[in-house]
C-alpha cells in the first residue's frame, strides 16, 4: 500500500500524543449488526484501524447492538469476516454495547438520582410534537417534574417488565429550549419486549444509541471517537452525558464526511430493499457496494484500502466518482493478475492448411512485465475460436481485425488470413471462417517483415474449457440514485449480462484468484463454479468504457 496521506484527524492524534494529552491512541469501529458492511464502512475501518496501526495503538471492534429487533448473528459474522478480509485485526478487542447493559442501567440510576433524568409517559407522537422545531422552542413534558423517588420506582418497573412497549421512556433532563434539538430532553431508554441475540430475555429496556455510544466509548478508554458528520449535532449530547457521569474518561468525538459513491446507493435501508426485493442476488451480489459483493466480484482488499486512502478524510460532503474506485482496482490487479486467453462470444475458425490432429503447445508468459511469474503452455490446433466482434464481413477501413482476405496475428501463435466465410443461407449469419495460417510466423512475427495491425485473442477448440461469464455494469443508470424520488426506477436494466458459452484456455481449469483475460478485462472465479461448470465474474474492464 502507498503511504497514507495526512488528514486533520491524524493531525489531532499527532498533536495529542505530542502534548502528552494521550500516551496512546485507542479507536473503535462500531457497526450496528443490522446489515452487511459497504465501502463507506471501509473508509471508517481504514481510518480507525489505520490510525491505531500507525501510532502503535489499538482499534476495538464494537458491535453497537442496542436494537434487538433489527439485529442478527448473520450480520455479526459477515462484519467480522469483512473486516478481516479488508486486512485488519482487532485481536482480543472485541466488544458489544450489550456488554455494558448493566453499567448503562446503573449510570441511568445515577442520572435519575442527580435529577438529570426522568421517566416520561408522553406517547411517541406527543413527544415529537412537544419537541418544537428549529425555529420554535419545545415545551416541557408534564412528567418532567416527577420526583426522584417516582422516577426510580417507574424506571425499576420499566426494567421489571411491568409496562408494554412505548408506555414510558427515560429522558435526559437538559433544556427544552436548547437551539440544538438533540439537547431537548432526548430519550435515553425505551421499553422493547424483544429478546436480544446476546443477552436473551435479561432486558426489556434498551438504551438509545446516543446514550449507549458515548458511555461505551468511555468505558473502553477510547481516545478519539470518530464518526460521520451527521453526528456533529449529537456531539453536545455526547459531551453532556459524559459530563454527568463518573466515567473513567471522556473521549473526544471528531466528525468526518461520509463516503458517497456515484451510481450506487449505500444506506443500509436501501441495501436491504435491494436484497429483500430481489433486485439483486443477495448481499454479496457483485453489483453491490458491499464488501462481500466487491470481494465476490474479484476486487482485492488492497484496492479498497488504496481507494480509501486516496479519497482522504475531510469535513466536506461530496460524491466520489466510481471511476476512481475502478482505477484503484485496475492498478491493484495490473500488478498481480496473471494473464490468460478467453473468448466470450465465440466464432469458429478452421485453419484449412493446419494438420487435423496436431496440437502445438506454445509458450505464453503469465505476465508481460513480470517474467518471475513464469509462463504456461497454450494449445493451438486446426479448429480455434475467436471473438465474434473481431470479425466483420464488410468492415470499414480502420477495422484492424479479421475480415475476408485480411490477415491478423493470433496472440502467441501465428498470422492467419481469412480465405472464406461460411454463412447460414437462410439468415446470412456468419457460422464459421475458413482461414489459412503461415507456419513461418510462429510466435507472432513474419520473417519477410510483413506487418499486421491486429492481434486477436483466441481459444483452441479441442482444449478450451466452457464457462459461464458474468459481466457487470453499474446498478443504477443515474449518478445519484439516492437523490431520486423513486430510486428503484433508476436501476440499469443491463447491470448483469450472463454469457454461457465462453471458452477459456485450459490453464484456467480450477484456477483461483484474479486473472486478466487479454483485451477483455480482469476476471475472478465465482463461488457458483462447479468442477465441470466454471463461472467467472468480470471484476472490471481494462479501460473506462463507460464515458463513451
Ligand atoms: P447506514 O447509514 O448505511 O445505515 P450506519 O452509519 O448506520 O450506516 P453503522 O453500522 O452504524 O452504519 O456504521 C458503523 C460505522 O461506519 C459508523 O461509525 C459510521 O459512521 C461509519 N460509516 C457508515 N457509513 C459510512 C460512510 N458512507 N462513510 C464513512 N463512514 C461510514
Ligand atoms: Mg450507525
Ligand atoms: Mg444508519
Amino acid at each position: 500500500d502507498r503511504p497514507t496521506p495526512t488528514n486533520f484527524i491524524r493531525q489531532i492524534v499527532e498533536d495529542d500524543l505530542a502534548s502528552g494529552k494521550h500516551r496512546t491512541v485507542v479507536t473503535r469501529f462500531p457497526p450496528e449488526p443490522n446489515g452487511y458492511l459497504h465501502i463507506g464502512h471501509a473508509k471508517s475501518i481504514c481510518l480507525n484501524f489505520g490510525l491505531a496501526q500507525e501510532f502503535g495503538g489499538v482499534c476495538h471492534l464494537r458491535f453497537d447492538d442496542t436494537n434487538p429487533a433489527k439485529e442478527d448473528i448473520e450480520y455479526v459474522e459477515a462484519i467480522e469476516r469483512d473486516v478481516r478480509w479488508l486486512g485488519f485485526d482487532w485481536g482480543d478487542k472485541l466488544f458489544h454495547a450489550s456488554d455494558y447493559f448493566q453499567q448503562l442501567h446503573d449510570y441511568a440510576l445515577h442520572l435519575i438520582r442527580a435529577g438529570k433524568a426522568y421517566v416520561c409517559s408522553l406517547s411517541a407522537e406527543e413527544t415529537r410534537a412537544w419537541r418544537g422545531t428549529l425555529t420554535e422552542p419545545g415545551r416541557d413534558s408534564p412528567y418532567r417534574t416527577r420526583s426522584v423517588e417516582e422516577n426510580l420506582d417507574l424506571f425499576a418497573r420499566m426494567r421489571a417488565g411491568e409496562f408494554p412497549d412505548g408506555a414510558h421512556v427515560l429522558r435526559a433532563k437538559i433544556d427544552m429550549a436548547a437551539p440544538n434539538l438533540n439537547l431537548r430532553d432526548p430519550v435515553l431508554y425505551r421499553i422493547k419486549h424483544a429478546p436480544h441475540p446476546l443477552t436473551g430475555d435479561a432486558w426489556c429496556i434498551y438504551p438509545m444509541y446516543d446514550y449507549a455510544h458515548c458511555v461505551s466509548d468511555a468505558l473502553e478508554g477510547i481516545t478519539h471517537s470518530l464518526c460521520t458528520l451527521e453526528f456533529e449535532d449529537h456531539r453536545a449530547l455526547y459531551d453532556w452525558i459524559l459530563d454527568q457521569l463518573p466515567v473513567p474518561c471522556h473521549p473526544r468525538q471528531i466528525e468526518f464526511s461520509r463516503l458517497n459513491l456515484s451510481y450506487t446507493v449505500m444506506s443500509k435501508r436501501r441495501l436491504h430493499e435491494l436484497v429483500e426485493g430481489g433486485h439483486v442476488h443477495g448481499w454479496d451480489d457483485p453489483r453491490l457496494p458491499t464488501l462481500s459483493g466487491l470481494r465476490r466480484r474479484g476486487v482485492p482488499a488492497a484496492a479498497i484500502r488504496d481507494f480509501c486512502g486516496r479519497v482522504g478524510v475531510t469535513r466536506k460532503e461530496n460524491v466520489i466518482d466510481v471511476v476512481q474506485l475502478e482505477t484503484c482496482i485496475r492498478e491493484a490487479l495490473e500488478q498481480d493478475a496473471l494473464r490468460a486467453l478467453a473468448v466470450l462470444r465465440p466464432l469458429k475458425v478452421v485453419i484449412e492448411n493446419y494438420p487435423a490432429d496436431q496440437t502445438d503447445w506454445l509458450d505464453a508468459p503469465n505476465h508481460p512485465q513480470r517474467p518471475e511469474l513464469g509462463s504456461r503452455q497454450l494449445p493451438f490446433g486446426r479448429e480455434i475460436y475467436i471473438e465474434r466482434d473481431d470479425f466483420m464481413l464488410d468492415p470499414p477501413k480502420d477495422f484492424h481485425r479479421l475480415a475476408p482476405g485480411r490477415e491478423v496475428r493470433l496472440r502467441f501463435a501465428y498470422f492467419i488470413r481469412c480465405e472464406r466465410v461460411v454463412t447460414d443461407p437462410a439468415s446470412g449469419q456468419v457460422l464459421e471462417l475458413i482461414c489459412s495460417y503461415d507456419p513461418a510466423t510462429r510466435g507472432g512475427n513474419a520473417p519477410d517483415g510483413r506487418k499486421v495491425k491486429g492481434t486477436l485473442h483466441w481459444a483452441d477448440a479441442r482444449h478450451a474449457v466452457r464457462a459461464q461469464v458474468r459481466l457487470y455494469d453499474r446498478l443504477f443508470a443515474v449518478p445519484d440514485p439516492a437523490g431520486e424520488a423513486d430510486y428503484l426506477a433508476q436501476r440499469n436494466p443491463d447491470s448483469l449480462q450472463v454469457l454461457t458459452d465462453c471458452l477459456l484456455e485450459p490453464a484456467l481449469t480450477d484456477a483461483s484468484g484474479a486473472y486478466q483475460f487479454e483485451r477483455l478485462g480482469y476476471f475472478a472465479p465465482d463461488p457458483d463454479s462447479r468442477p465441470d461448470a466454471p463461472v467467472w465474474n468480470r471484476t472490471v474492464s481494462l479501460r473506462d468504457t463507460w464515458a463513451k
